[in-house]
């Protein structure tokens, strides 16, 4: 049974965050994904005794570009805690993390709600820790990975403030986008380089009274459909055990659940209890001291932030009239949105480079598995595309053509489009000729345009595209349709 009126969900995420470091946290092992088995390791990140740990100084760098991006307030000092943990994919059976002195408190992200407006959805705080290693099931048998051990995770804390699915999802999307824009995570998902973790209750109003159902914590997942999945089973499962117990299932009787996803069923399953902080035994590591973080270095790092991705795609909408679609696809990353603005720089229209690249690059991004910016097109040559298309000297079909053509050849789309005859030619004979045979060869779509009936604009668009066809897409459609209408006047 749906939860309808009266009932809201309240959910919070815990975003997992692997920074791109060449190296782990504590140790000189190489932080890359995949490669065989425990081929990345040392006795740092095994946790053999008597190893010692050595701060990996671009992990505290990238974790202040992270909060300071976050609008959080930078800790100083911030310092090293053991929790304990017993599970065989950290073998020395604690985690260093962070506990009353995170790298960054508070700060809040705005994000775009589904319905229209935004939300300000505010942030508890983000700390550093090491990542554990992985256990996977072979036969009978369990065995560890230990290369992610000891990789640097940042974990982003939102507040409870998030009220539905969407929500949700819309501000998992947003936080990938803003730490990948500022190259602190390449938050490949399929990688498992960003995970979330939700905890999610309901408020349900009745007969004047609020009933709150206990929290549950879904751990690991990975992929924005997992979350969406996760959140929106939750709060209809919530709801019908809170049903059968409105008294009994709330949060002040009955306990905390962690739940693990199911994706075969898309259901979540019950873990085992959740911890409470006592439990982990926090401790500052001895190994490790605190961090003393320059304030005029982290200013530094501040203001070398430059244009956020909200803030950009906020000027794009506002400033170049964009569509919030288009406005979306070119801040998918820094690089995309640089193409863009040096194309603009370059004098090309905003809204034919916006054109270019959400249609023919977009589409061919998405082919090869890249970004726009990866395709190879230079600025300069987006912003000769642009400027042809905008003097009409070049048809967007034609332009959307010659735009795969050029990539990655650094050739000039002028001298492209001459080589292959792509210019508009709007004036001259050979149009005539065209419209004359386009003519001759369609009769019916002619005594359509000519009858004035229903057919009429299906007609002459037909007949459009046959004159286009045969000038290879270098007529002007302007043109062509003004002449094919003198023609047919006649
Ligand atoms: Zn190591």
């Amino acid at each position: 049974m749906s939860p309808g009126e009266g009932v809201v969900p309240v959910v919070g995420l815990e975003i997992h965050a692997e920074l791109c470091t060449r190296t782990k946290l504590f140790c000189r092992c190489a932080n890359e994904p995949g490669g065989p088995p425990n081929t990345h390791v040392c006795p740092v990140c095994l946790g053999l005794p008597g190893a010692l740990p050595v701060l990996n100084a671009e992990a505290i760098r990238l974790a202040v570009l992270a909060g300071l991006a976050l609008q959080g307030r930078i800790g100083s000092p911030t310092k090293w805690d053991r929790k304990s943990y017993a599970y065989p994919d950290l073998p020395k059976c604690y985690q260093i993390s962070q506990y009353d002195l995170p790298i960054c408190q508070g700060g809040h992200l705005t994000i775009d709600l589904p319905g229209g407006g935004t939300k300000h959805v505010g942030l508890v705080r983000a700390h550093l820790e090491e990542d554990a290693g992985k256990t996977f099931h072979m036969g009978g048998d369990s065995a560890v990975d230990l290369n992610r051990a000891g990789v640097p995770l940042l974990e982003i804390v939102s507040s409870p403030e998030l009220a539905s699915t969407q929500e949700a999802s819309v501000f998992a999307r947003e936080v990938r986008r803003l730490l990948r824009w500022i190259g602190v995570c390449h938050g490949n998902m399929e990688k498992g380089q960003i995970r979330f973790e939700p905890n999610i209750n309901l408020h349900i109003q009745r007969g004047g009274r609020t009933y709150k159902t206990p929290i549950t914590e879904v751990k690991n997942l990975n992929s924005f459909r997992s979350l969406e999945t996760t959140i929106g089973y939750e709060i209809e499962r919530q709801y019908a055990v809170w049903l059968k117990d409105p008294e009994g299932y709330t949060i002040e009787r009955a306990t905390r659940e962690n739940r693990g996803y199911d994706a075969d069923r898309g259901v979540t399953v019950f873990q085992r209890e959740k911890e409470a902080a006592h439990d982990y035994r926090y401790f500052p590591d001895p190994d490790l001291g605190g961090v003393d973080l320059d304030r005029g270095w982290v200013e530094t790092l501040r203001s070398g932030l430059g244009e956020l991705p909200a803030d950009r795609t906020r000027r794009y909408r506002e400033i170049h009239g964009l569509s919030a679609k288009d406005a979306a696809v070119l801040t998918q990353d820094a690089a995309t949105g640089d193409l863009m603005d040096q194309a603009v720089a370059l004098s090309a229209d905003p809204k034919r480079a916006s054109a270019l690249l959400c249609g023919a690059a977009a589409r061919l991004a998405n082919e090869r598995g890249v970004g726009i910016a990866e395709l190879g097109l230079e600025p300069g040559q987006l912003a000769e595309l642009a400027t042809l298309v905008e003097a009409g000297e070049l048809t967007p079909t034609a332009a959307n053509t010659l735009l795969t053509q050029v990539l990655g050849t650094g050739e000039s789309p002028r001298t492209a489009a001459e080589r292959m005859s792509l210019l508009v030619r709007a004036v001259g004979p050979e149009l005539d000729g065209y419209v004359r045979e386009a003519l001759d060869a369609n009769p019916k779509a002619v005594a359509d345009v000519r009858a004035r009936g229903k057919n009429e604009k299906k007609a002459f668009g037909y007949l459009v595209g046959q004159v286009m066809q045969r000038s290879r897409g270098a007529a002007s459609p302007p043109e062509v349709e003004r002449r094919l209408k003198e023609a047919l006047d006649r």
